[in-house]
């Protein structure tokens, strides 16, 4: 399949080459560390806790449940003891209520912990019983529970399973080193997949600044005549969702529609990475892999962490700073958000640091809007990002309901272009919040 491509795309400078070398290191927390477990890390509602102070836990128990239909569980990382469970602050700036566990550094494993062998006939049921009990949730990032992607109305009429490998973000290397590393996962989860959803193929669609993962999965799959491998144009937002169904299937998502709607399933490379290993080993998600990168870290890298652990005990151990952070980033120079604090805990939904000295933090203030239309044109959604960013900070939500701010997919291309360095993406996400918390 040639690869068509999306409206409005934005060519941005790629900055991988410090960190797309980097084999993944695990780091792990030391006896008396201490784990905070917001309740709230997915889309959805926030799950129970299942523990009180004073429990002892192991690794990978279960200590908060899913409430609701869209919502997901919570395990531990470490063995340990529960300490505490109330408002921390959490990567988003919110305080959110949370668990927090003291590490005893044995890291002794839960007896649930365990896969099952046979997976020729594990059925659709047992498969997404075993993903929802093991709090898989969309790792590109968006967080959304994996079982429920996985159930669509009807599963007989997907006819796509696109494997999302494209990592656009300038600065993220840890789906490239996830695809290098962790080949047998993935292609075991792609042919589990397959079987589940008998009348769809599946498209790994990669960008070519990672030609080394292209070629290895074109040839892992080259005997396999359901899978394509998709060497993609770098371009940005390539990775959002519509965008590569638009790229990779020549179909566009209703506004407001969901890619099942149209016999499409996306799931990032590292989600499809984690199936396996919640299958074949039962490890449920306890750990993150983790891009560091900027000029400011001594050893900028790709870190598999322990979930809990806080973003300070993670830089330390990678080595620390070599020059004072002058900005500091979670999730991504485009999309990503600056942070004043690196006590927060790491959580599913995290992927990268960036820490730039003052030399490449580049802050300049916002200057008024000279109407010159350039976020029109480079957003892909085709919205009116000015003026929702108005209507955001009007606090007009019904004005920004009908010009469409919910189906912003918060790429941040209007903010990277905008001449004045208009801070659209952020207030534009301000207004969502405001809307979703309504
Ligand atoms: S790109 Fe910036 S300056 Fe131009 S119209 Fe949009 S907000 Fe205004
Ligand atoms: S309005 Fe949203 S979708 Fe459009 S460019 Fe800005 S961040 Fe991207």
């Amino acid at each position: 399949m040639k690869p068509f491509t999306f409206k409005n795309r934005l060519h941005i400078e790629k900055h991988k080459g410090d960190t797309e070398d980097m084999r993944i290191q695990p780091i792990s927390p030391m006896e008396g560390d201490l784990l905070t477990y917001p309740l709230q890390q997915h889309v959805g509602a926030p799950a129970n806790p299942l523990v009180k102070k004073g429990d002892r836990v192991l690794l990978g128990e279960k200590i908060a449940e899913a409430m609701g239909r869209i919502s997901a569980n919570i395990h531990s990382g470490v063995s340990g003891t529960v300490m505490d469970i109330k408002p921390m602050l959490a990567p988003h700036g919110q305080f959110i209520e949370s668990i927090i566990i003291e590490s005893d550094g044995k890291m002794e494993e839960h007896p649930s912990v365990r896969g099952i062998e046979d997976t020729y006939h594990l059925t659709r049921e047992h498969f997404l019983h075993i993903i929802k009990e093991a709090g898989l949730v969309g790792l590109g990032g968006a967080g959304f529970p994996t079982h429920i992607k996985l159930s669509p109305h009807d599963p007989d009429k997907i006819e796509y399973i696109l494997v999302n490998g494209a990592e656009c973000e300038p600065y993220h290397t840890h789906d490239h080193r996830v695809m290098l590393e962790k080949p047998g996962n993935i292609r075991e989860s792609m042919e589990l997949l397959l079987r589940l959803f008998p009348f769809a193929r599946g498209i790994m669609a990669i960008e070519t600044n990672k030609m080394e993962s292209v070629m290895l999965y074109k040839k892992l799959f080259a005997s396999n005549d359901r899978i394509e491998v998709i060497g993609l144009p770098p371009t940005y937002p390539q990775g959002s969702e519509k965008q590569l169904i638009e790229t990779c299937i020549k179909q566009q998502v209703p506004m407001g529609g969901l890619p099942s709607d149209i016999g499409v399933i996306v799931l990032n490379v590292s989600t499809v990475a984690a199936i396996d290993a919640i299958i074949r080993r039962g490890r449920p998600i306890t750990r993150r892999i983790m891009t560091l990168s900027g000029d400011a870290f001594a050893n900028p890298g790709n870190y598999e962490a322990v979930l809990g652990m806080s973003y300070k005990d993670l830089v330390e151990r990678a080595g620390g700073f070599k020059l004072r952070p002058y900005k500091i980033m979670s999730g991504g120079a485009m999309m990503g958000w600056a942070l004043y604090n690196l006590d927060i805990p790491i959580i599913k939904t995290d992927s990268m640091i960036l820490a730039f000295s003052e030399k490449i933090a580049n802050i300049q203030p916002e200057q008024p809007c000279i109407r010159c239309a350039k976020c029109v044109e480079f957003c892909p959604m085709g919205l009116l990002p000015y003026e929702i960013n108005t209507l955001a900070l009007e606090d007009n939500l019904e004005g920004f309901k009908k010009l469409h701010g919910m189906a912003c997919v918060e790429c941040g291309s209007c903010s990277y272009i905008c001449p004045s360095k208009r801070h659209l993406m952020q207030s534009i996400l301000m207004g969502k919040t405001k809307i979703r918390r309504m």
